[in-house]
């Protein structure tokens, strides 16, 4: 056997022995809740589709509209020629919903944390990550080259006690976090941190992922506490609660033009297809309407937790943690059984130790099937 493919059957024959090997499944989702998995129609709680904007007819209709207008690829990068007309109303938007002068879109948002974080921070400087950050946020940290520094889950004094001993040696520091934790769905406490990433002249990058839409009168997380947090780099994704595809960068003009110039995956990757770009002006629309729609998932997840017997959801993702990933497989399977889809999480997307069903919550779940889902979890949980 050549090397690289004995190479490739070992690393998965030990993956497969730890259970920690994964495979597609192809999935066809039909409308923003349910999906044909194996065959099996399943209630799907396991899409980031908060808002079922993905099935939109509005949200649809912009998309198709677009194809017709400008086709289907941006045929270059934004800086060539890649930048069509429907770019500016889309990043004006987005800085009319965070509050910001401007607003940057790229490819997706892992592209935009690749690429924001070393556009600002480079080898002499220092970044702290919350140790439970996505990884898109540690993948930005290591290509920027500053020093890394971890601090403990959402925990502001040992954020200070590194600011404290390491700030001095730096010129520029920045600080990153979810502002909703993707696989805990707690938030960060983001007014504190603005207040001490201030007080240590360090900048503030807060992912929003998984708030835009759902949290802060659909704002997004700096919104969602009692007072507005000041995250001069709000970034996010259109691919959850906004329903499409493509990353964002919310910050003051200056920064965002730097950004435009100087983030690899912006210069240097094809702009995103003019229907990413259209449907994504839609869902903002509709975000921006705010009302019943955007609070209702919270609401569901709430009643899930209760009745469940489960810790409040702060946000439409609850873990349902159970430790062993042989045990969370198992979970998942019986779920499946009986008519759910509740994906199992193991490591290394969580900490080992800690596999669970990742369940999120959206606008359309209907009442009684999340009664149902909560009485099968509540079993495992107590059991
Ligand atoms: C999903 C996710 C991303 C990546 O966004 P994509 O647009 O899917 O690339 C970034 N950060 C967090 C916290 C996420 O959950």
């Amino acid at each position: 056997m050549p090397s690289l493919d004995s190479f490739a059957a070992e690393k998965l024959a030990s993956l497969e022995a730890r259970q920690l090997r994964r495979r597609l499944a192809e999935t066809a989702r039909e409308d923003g809740i349910t999906v044909i998995r194996n065959g099996q129609r399943l209630l799907s709680f396991s899409c980031n589709d908060y808002l079922n904007l993905s099935q939109h007819p509005e949200v649809k209709e912009a998309a198709i509209e677009a194809i017709r207008r400008f086709g289907v690829g941006a045929g270059a990068s934004r800086l060539i020629t890649g930048n069509h007309p429907l770019y500016a109303e889309l990043e004006s938007r987005l800085a009319r919903l965070k509050g910001t002068e401007a607003a940057c879109v790229f490819g997706s948002g892992y592209l935009a944390n690749a690429g924001i974080i070393p556009a600002l921070i480079g080898e002499d400087d220092l970044v702290l990550v919350d140790e439970l950050s996505h990884a898109c946020l540690w993948a930005g940290a290591q290509l920027s080259r500053a020093e890394l520094q971890v601090y403990r889950h959402n925990d502001l004094a040992h954020a200070e006690s590194l600011l404290d001993e390491h700030r001095k040696r730096h010129g520029r520091a920045l600080i990153a976090t979810d502002g909703v934790f993707s696989m805990d769905g707690d938030l960060a406490p983001l007014p504190e941190l603005g207040d001490l990433a201030k007080r240590y002249d360090a900048w503030l990058l807060a992912d929003d992922a998984h708030g835009l839409g759902v949290t802060g009168g659909g704002r997004g997380s700096a919104f969602a506490h009692d007072r507005k947090a000041e995250v001069p780099l709000q970034m996010g994704t259109l691919s959850k609660a906004a329903g499409g595809y493509g990353g964002y960068l919310c910050a003051a003009r200056d920064v965002v033009d730097l950004v435009k110039n100087r983030a690899r995956s912006f210069v240097y990757s094809t702009g995103l297809p003019p229907a990413s770009v259209a449907g994504a002006i839609a869902a903002l629309d509709i975000i921006a309407r705010g009302g019943d729609l955007v609070a209702a998932p919270l609401i569901k997840a709430r009643a899930f937790t209760a009745a469940a017997g489960l810790d409040e959801a702060q946000s439409p993702i609850v873990p349902v943690v159970l430790g062993d990933t042989a045990r969370a497989l198992e979970a998942a399977r019986m779920l499946e059984r009986a008519g759910f889809l509740a994906v199992a999480i193991r490591p290394p997307t969580v900490p080992e130790g800690t596999a669970r069903l990742r369940l999120t919550f959206t606008a359309l779940h209907p009442d009684d099937a999340i009664l149902k889902l909560a009485v099968l979890v509540r079993g495992l949980v107590h059991p």
